[in-house]
């Protein structure tokens, strides 16, 4: 028997990410599916250009399970969020996708993420449509859409779901003719469906949920035995004091409360380049 067998799981979703996340559940949890297209999730916010700390991402996805609650009336609700910007160290592209899930009957919250560089997020300005075009090519268009607003990221009027060439290009010479400083701003879109380098990285978020889901208490079954706490300090190998690195994972059950260890998962004493007395 599957972890959601005979139990239905319900989606808030106007972006088409059941495409991702529909199969997945099916097949690795047995569970009933229905996607709820008719709530805007829109109104929870859009992106913006600037990256999300993970915690607010959590919260926004648990804003859209309780509309999801109340909206259709789901016992088990699963809601995605993501987020797009700069690395918080590097200079390089980064996305983070959450999947939530909440099991009302068992008031129990899990979630699966993918983390990662794999995006196209990206925007430009120009009044060159040779340029435009070139940026187009890099950021994988048609099959990843375009939005294209006149002057900055701010213009009037968005012109969004840009899918061809031709409408590209009567979008862009729209948008130069509205602006002032004869600029175009164009932008990666990065909803689900117009982003299918997107959907693969929710996709994989999916497969972190079913993968934790599937972990069962040792125990009692109960499903979504996962890592609770982690403790760091994890010995240096040259001088043996405490690294910043993993020393145990602590796995706890959400329905009986047993727990167990799991000591040195990334190996028994760090490298010295993670120590701050060696490598300071
Ligand atoms: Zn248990
Ligand atoms: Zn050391």
């Amino acid at each position: 028997m599957k972890v959601f067998e005979n139990r239905t799981i319900v989606l808030l979703s106007k972006h088409g990410k059941e495409k991702a996340i529909q199969p997945i559940m099916e097949s690795e949890t047995g569970c009933n599916f229905i996607v709820e297209n008719q709530f805007d999730t829109d109104t929870l916010g859009t992106f913006t250009r600037e990256i999300t700390r993970e915690k607010s991402q959590l919260e926004t996805a648990r804003e859209k399970i309780k509309i999801c609650m109340d909206w259709a009336n789901s016992e088990i609700s699963i809601a995605s969020e993501g987020s797009f910007g700069p690395h918080p160290m590097f200079p390089i592209p980064w996305n983070v996708e959450i999947i939530l899930l909440y099991d009302k009957r068992e008031n129990y919250e899990i979630f699966g993420i993918y983390k990662g560089p794999e995006t196209n997020f990206d925007h430009i300005i120009t009044c060159d449509w040779d340029e435009a075009v070139k940026f187009a090519q890099k950021v994988g268009f048609p099959e990843h859409f375009l939005i294209l607003r006149p002057s900055n990221d701010r213009g009037k009027p968005v012109i969004k779901d840009i899918d061809t060439i031709e409408k590209f290009e009567k979008a862009f010479k729209k948008c130069k003719t509205r602006s002032l400083t004869r600029n175009v701003f164009i932008e990666t879109d990065m909803r689900a469906h117009a982003n299918p380098t997107r959907m693969k990285n929710i996709e994989l978020a999916t497969k972190d949920l079913v993968k934790k889901l599937n972990n069962f208490c040792p125990k009692c079954g109960f499903y979504g035995f996962v890592v609770s706490d982690v403790l760091k300090g994890l010995p240096c190998g040259l001088c043996g004091l405490p690294s910043d690195l993993t020393k145990k994972y602590i796995y706890s059950c959400h329905k009986c409360s047993h727990k167990e260890e799991e000591v040195h998962p990334h190996g028994e004493v760090a490298s010295p380049q993670y120590c701050h007395n060696c490598n300071p």
